[in-house]
């Protein structure tokens, strides 16, 4: 057995992702959601240790908690300081974070995007934003500029990208190659902005031609961020790919087997709404 942890956790689709792996590797297991209220991490665990339970996705808000409560972390957990992913190995629990290594194979798998080399910039600085600033510049890329709303997180998020990061402005975007989408503006149904439910955070008149636009937000699949971007004629790869491509490798690193990514791909697409 495997799981999520989350508060809220009922509209998760991690195990909707997880089963549809099973079924495609021809595993007798399954994945369920266990609702954690923030703060009790530590007895999750302790019910993880007793039941034997092999593997467990971490989403809000426990992902800070789960990095002090695993026994050991893998560098990228360690370095960013929180966990998504938590494998049981030897009666261990091991912490891993695989947003940001979900991301950059959503990038290479939906546009044959490498970041190395290339110049990338972020909007954003929340927990999914960092994972994504870290893995860019451990891909190799040559710059990864960081804007964000909140001049003191921007850093924060920069300087996880060692030298080749900086803070940077919407005045940056033109000149990006990769542009990364990874505020919450723009998530269809919910308003955490406190502005009114803004639904682009920068002038997509700023995107052209020759650009690759990511948005992390999946729902809905095509936000009005891509849909801008296309207009203006930029590639663009939606959030999907990163939730899957995360979810795949937590079922890589619980079953030791090649995650059926096709058949997951084909289950998260069944769940979500194109528009
Ligand atoms: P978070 O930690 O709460 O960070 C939110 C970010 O959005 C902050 O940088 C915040 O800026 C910014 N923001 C919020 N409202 C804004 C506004 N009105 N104008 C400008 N900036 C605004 O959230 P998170 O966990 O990083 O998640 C961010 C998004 O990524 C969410 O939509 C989430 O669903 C999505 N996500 C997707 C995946 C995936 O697999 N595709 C995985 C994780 C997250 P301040 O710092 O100034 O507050």
């Amino acid at each position: 057995m495997v799981g999520v942890i989350g508060d809220p956790v009922r509209y998760s689709l991690s195990p909707l992702l997880h089963n549809a792996a099973f079924d495609a590797l021809g595993l007798d297991w399954v994945s369920v959601a266990f609702p954690v209220p923030a703060g009790a991490v530590t007895d999750a665990l302790a019910g993880m240790r007793a039941f034997g339970i092999v593997g467990l996705s971490v989403t809000m808000p426990h992902k800070h908690d789960a990095a002090l409560g695993v026994d050991e972390c893998t560098d990228v957990a360690a370095r960013l300081g929180v966990v998504n992913c938590i494998t049981r190995k030897a009666g261990r629990l091991v912490g891993d974070s695989t947003d940001g290594a979900g991301f950059v194979e959503s990038l290479r798998r939906g546009a044959g995007f490498d970041p190395a080399g290339r110049k990338c910039l972020v909007v954003g600085a929340g927990g999914a934003a960092r994972a994504v600033v870290m893995a860019l510049a451990d891909g190799g890329a040559d710059e990864v500029v960081v804007v964000n709303r909140t001049g003191v997180r921007a850093a924060e998020a920069a300087a996880l990208a060692g030298g080749a990061g900086r803070v940077g402005s919407t005045a940056d975007i033109s000149g990006a190659e990769l542009v990364v989408q990874a505020t919450s503006v723009g998530m269809a149904g919910i308003d955490r902005s406190g502005d009114g439910g803004i639904s682009v955070p920068f002038d997509p008149a700023l995107l052209h031609a020759g650009q690759l636009v990511a948005d992390l937000v999946y729902h809905p699949a095509v936000t009005p961020l891509l849909a801008a971007a296309e207009a203006a004629g930029a590639q663009t790869v939606g959030g999907l790919g990163m939730l899957v491509h995360q979810a795949a490798l937590a079922v890589e690193r619980w079953t030791q087997q090649t995650a059926p990514v096709d058949a997951m791909w084909a289950a998260a697409k069944r769940s979500t709404p194109t528009g």
